[in-house]
């Protein structure tokens, strides 16, 4: 499958019907998850790979990794609502993943490659912290989302777990006029995408 043609399937994906400010719930747009899915597929992280998505929301970057021929994918989110929305979604699109309602705090499975877009922290100061811890006992290989501007935070608590992270992409992410507190329509926000390696 070539990128374009998993960016206009992921284009069929459906975000959250009443996205919650305190979870961050803002879906990764189908151009952000079709790039990053396919660099990690090209790095040999997705194909015939155990693939966990932590915070999957409606199921964007899982429902990618299952279309580029992941051997098994399990999404994870504490808010039910969104997990169901997932599950519509990957029938919609053909695909077959598992999705589980609950804290990935209190996830215990493994997986060879983790894909994930937490919560950016803005809302939450360092909600993004227990997704990374988790993310590096779960699998070897993580490709994670992050504020650009948390960077060096990102980078350091990655050290500290054992883990090493490189930056592979940089990208404008726009966040549309979900929630009151936004002034403006939409707007974009910087983030980068991250490739975590667990040293142990
Ligand atoms: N990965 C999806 C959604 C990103 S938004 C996408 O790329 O489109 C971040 C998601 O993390 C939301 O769906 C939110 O419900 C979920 N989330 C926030 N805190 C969580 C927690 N502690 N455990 C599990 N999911 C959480």
């Amino acid at each position: 499958m070539k990128r374009k043609e998993l960016e206009m399937a992921l284009q069929r994906v459906r975000p959250f019907r009443s996205p919650s400010a305190p979870l961050e719930q803002y879906a990764t747009p189908a151009t952000i998850a079709a790039d990053m899915l396919f660099l990690a597929y090209s790095l040999g992280d997705i194909q015939d790979k155990v693939v966990v998505d932590l915070g999957c929301g409606t199921g964007m970057l899982s429902i990618a990794a299952a279309m580029l021929g992941a051997e098994k994918v399990t999404g994870v989110d504490v808010d039910l609502v969104a997990v169901e929305q997932a599950r519509s979604n990957a029938v919609e699109l053909g695909v077959d993943v598992d999705f589980l309602a609950g804290d990935v705090r209190s996830y215990e499975g493994r997986a060879d490659t983790v894909v994930m877009n937490p919560p950016f922290g803005a809302q939450t100061r360092r909600a993004d912290r227990p997704f990374l811890e988790k993310a590096v006992e779960v699998a070897p290989c993580t490709y994670s989302l992050h504020l650009t501007e948390t960077e060096e935070f990102v980078l350091r608590l990655i050290s500290s777990v054992g883990a090493s992270g490189a930056i592979q992409k940089r990208y404008k992410f726009e966040i549309p006029h979900t929630f009151a507190f936004h002034k403006k329509t939409k707007r974009d926000v910087d983030v980068i995408l991250v490739r975590i390696q667990r040293q142990r």
